[in-house]
C-alpha cells in the first residue's frame, strides 16, 4: 500500500474514497454494502471470518496511515440507510405493501399480520466491545422478507412511518433494501453519532462518502455531520451519493442540506454516457447543460463512471471506451467540480473484461496537476467540436492548456488562450494531431482535433 500511496500521490490524487470497511452479512465477499456491523472493521469473527473482504482492521488502519504519510486524505464509504444478515429472527407486526406503491397512510387493521422479521442484531462475536447497543424491530422501518412463510414483500412494521422527506420514487423510496434504519428513533440516532464519533477518531478519517442519501430524511445527515464534525474538531469534507439524474432534485437536496454536504453529478455522468453511445450524433454543445458542476460547481463531485454504473449493476450506464479520455478532460481539466476518478478505469476491471485506462488518465492527470490553471474560455458552440482553454497563472511555471474534443469529425477552433502566448509554439500532449499551432498576436490559436478523440495542447519548450 506504501508504495501504491506514494505513486497516487505523485499523479496529483490528494484523496481517496475507501469501500464500506466494516463487516457486511456476506462476510470475506460482501462489499460493505449489506452493512451487519459498523464496529467490526476486519476485528472480530463474525459472518465466517475476521477480515473483510478488504482485510483485518490491522490492514485498513495500516492503509490509512500510508495514505496520511503520502498527504492524501481518506474518505470512508459509510452505509446508514440499511442493515442486513441479523443474528435472529423475532416476530412482528406490519403491513404489507407493494414495491412500486408505498403509502405512509395509517395502517387498516385487517392489512396488519404477524411476520417473524430479520431485526435482531446482537453481535455474538463483537460483544459489547466499542458499544453495547444491540439492534430490534424498534429500530427499524420494516423489511422485505417475512421469514415465517418465505414471501419477498414490503413489510412496514406496525406503528412506523416512512421518512416523508425523501426520494419520491414508488410513491415513498425510505425503504431501499435490507432492514431499513429508522432514523427518527433517538436511540437509533443517538448510537449513529456516537459511532460516527469512534469511527472518525479510531480511523483517523478526514471526511465521509455517503451512500443512498435519497433514501433517507435529508435533515439526518445535516445534525448527524454537524455533531461529528463539533465533536471531533475536524472539517470532515462529506459528498452524498443521491442517484438522480434530475439536477434540480440535487439542486433542491443541496439546499435542503444547506450545504453540509456535496453531492456526486449523476447528471453528467448521464450525459457523459448518452455521447458515448450515440455514435457522433450527441450535441457536444450540451454536453455540460443540466448538471451540477455547470450549476453548482463548488458542490459537485465530478465522476465518469464508478462501481454501480460498470457492467453488470443495477445502474450499469458505462461510459464507452472511445468517450473515456473526453469525458475525463471534462473532469480533470475544468476548473469546476471537484474530480473522482474511478478505480476500475485505472486499475481494470478484470471480471468484465474492461481494461485500464492509467496510460490516458496518467497524461490527463499530468496536466491537471501541472497545467490546468488559470483563466478559462469556453467554446461549446459547435455540435460535434467543443473546447476551452485556461490562460495559466504565475504560480505554476508554463501553465495554459488548451482542449479541444470532438465526437465525429476532425475539426479545429480557434481560441483565445491569452496574449503572453503570442507567438508561441503549442503541440498536442495527447499525439493526436501532429501538427503545431502558433498562437496570433491577439492571443488566439488554431487548435485542431481528430475524430472521437481529445487533443490537449501545451506550450512547446
Ligand atoms: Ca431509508
Amino acid at each position: 500500500m506504501h508504495g501504491e500511496a506514494s505513486l497516487l500521490s505523485s499523479l496529483g490524487i490528494t484523496a481517496v474514497w475507501l469501500p464500506p470497511a466494516y463487516k457486511g452479512s456476506g462476510g470475506i465477499n460482501d462489499t460493505g454494502y449489506a452493512v451487519y456491523d459498523l464496529y467490526d472493521l476486519g476485528e472480530f469473527n463474525q459472518k465466517g471470518s475476521i477480515q473483510t473482504k478488504y482485510g483485518t482492521k490491522d490492514e485498513y488502519l495500516n492503509a490509512i496511515s500510508s495514505l496520511h504519510k503520502n498527504n492524501i486524505q481518506v474518505y470512508a464509504d459509510i452505509v446508514l440507510n440499511h442493515k442486513f444478515g441479523a443474528d435472529e429472527t423475532e416476530e412482528v407486526l406490519a403491513a404489507k405493501e407493494s414495491f412500486s406503491n408505498r403509502n405512509n397512510s395509517i395502517e387498516i387493521t385487517n392489512n396488519i399480520i404477524p411476520i417473524l422479521a430479520w431485526t435482531k442484531y446482537t453481535f455474538p462475536g463483537r460483544g459489547n466491545k466499542y458499544s453495547d447497543f444491540k439492534w430490534n424491530w424498534t429500530h427499524f422501518h420494516g423489511v422485505d422478507w417475512d421469514d415465517r412463510n418465505g414471501i419477498n414483500s414490503i413489510y412496514k412494521f406496525y406503528g412506523k412511518r416512512w421518512d416523508e422527506n425523501v426520494d419520491k420514487e414508488n410513491g415513498n423510496f425510505d425503504y431501499l433494501m435490507g432492514a431499513d434504519i429508522d432514523l427518527n428513533n433517538i436511540d437509533v440516532v443517538d448510537e449513529l453519532t456516537s459511532w460516527g464519533k469512534w469511527y472518525v477518531s479510531f480511523a483517523d478519517l478526514d471526511g465521509f462518502r455517503l451512500d443512498a442519501v435519497k433514501h433517507i430524511r435529508a435533515s439526518f445527515f445535516v445534525d448527524w455531520l454537524r455533531d461529528v464534525r463539533d465533536s471531533t474538531q475536524k472539517t470532515l469534507f462529506a459528498v452524498g451519493e443521491y442517484w438522480n439524474s434530475n439536477v434540480d432534485i440535487l439542486k433542491n437536496y443541496l439546499k435542503e442540506t444547506n450545504g453540509t454536504m456535496s453531492l456526486f453529478d449523476s447528471p453528467l455522468h448521464y450525459n457523459f454516457y448518452d455521447a458515448s453511445i450515440s455514435g457522433g450524433s450527441y450535441d457536444m454543445s450540451k454536453i455540460l447543460d443540466r448538471t451540477l458542476v455547470k450549476d453548482e460547481p463548488y458542490k459537485a463531485v465530478t465522476f465518469v463512471d464508478n462501481h454501480d454504473t460498470e457492467p453488470g449493476q443495477a445502474l450499469s450506464s458505462w461510459v464507452q471506451d472511445w468517450f473515456k479520455p473526453l469525458a475525463y478532460s471534462i473532469i480533470l481539466l475544468r476548473e469546476g467540480g471537484i474530480p473522482c476518478v474511478f478505480y476500475g478505469d485505472y486499475y481494470s476491471i478484470p471480471h468484465e473484461k474492461i481494461g485500464s485506462k492509467k496510460e490516458i488518465l496518467d497524461k490527463l492527470l499530468l496536466v491537471r496537476k501541472k497545467f490546468a490553471y488559470g483563466i478559462q474560455h469556453d467554446y461549446f458552440d459547435h455540435p460535434d467540436i467543443v473546447g476551452w482553454t485556461r490562460e495559466g497563472d504565475l504560480s505554476h511555471k508554463n501553465s495554459g492548456i488548451a482542449v479541444l474534443l470532438s465526437d465525429f469529425s476532425d475539426g479545429c477552433k480557434t481560441m483565445y488562450i491569452g496574449k503572453h502566448f503570442s507567438g508561441k509554439t503549442f503541440y498536442d500532449y495527447m499525439n493526436n494531431c501532429q501538427e503545431k499551432v502558433i498562437i496570433d498576436e491577439n492571443g488566439n490559436g488554431n487548435f485542431k482535433v481528430k475524430s472521437g478523440s481529445v487533443s490537449v495542447w501545451l506550450e512547446q519548450l
